[in-house]
């Protein structure tokens, strides 16, 4: 697995991994994904009601997002990382309201979506400044 850089999908990307040809799992890098070879996709967003919508990167006036946010307790809250708040954007502001995170196998993409939790917790870890009282 490479550097990962968040969000995966924006803007005009809508697919992850992008390009056209020989894609490889983004999370092992061995194997290929999408079409004609085995995959599972996490595809997320909304579905217009309109007629002329028809799939990822169809939609016409919407934008997709995926975000992990973590919330820490104040003001008498309890919970784990109190006053501490972090936000991951996996998916931000994709063009067309939808987007799709292919990967090889069911474990990649378990895999995938723990690292993405890990990451949130690192931030959340990392995040130095309190969240000031309100
Ligand atoms: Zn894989």
């Amino acid at each position: 697995m490479k550097e990962t850089e968040f969000p995966v999908c924006t803007g005009k990307a809508v697919a992850f991994p992008s390009g056209r040809e020989h894609k490889e799992c983004p999370w092992c890098e061995t194997s290929l994904v999408c079409e004609p070879h085995s995959f599972v996709a996490l595809e997320a967003g909304c579905i217009s009601s309109a007629p002329e919508a028809a799939g990822v990167g169809q939609q016409v006036d919407s934008k997709a997002f995926f975000h992990l946010w973590w919330h820490g307790a104040h003001d008498g809250g309890e919970g784990v990382y109190p006053g501490r708040e972090a936000l991951l954007l996996v998916a931000d502001e994709v063009e067309g309201g939808q987007f799709r995170l292919c990967f090889c196998s069911p474990d990649c993409l378990r895999s995938y979506l723990l690292h993405v939790v890990d990451c949130l917790e690192e931030r959340v870890r990392s995040e130095s400044s309190m969240r000031p009282a309100d």
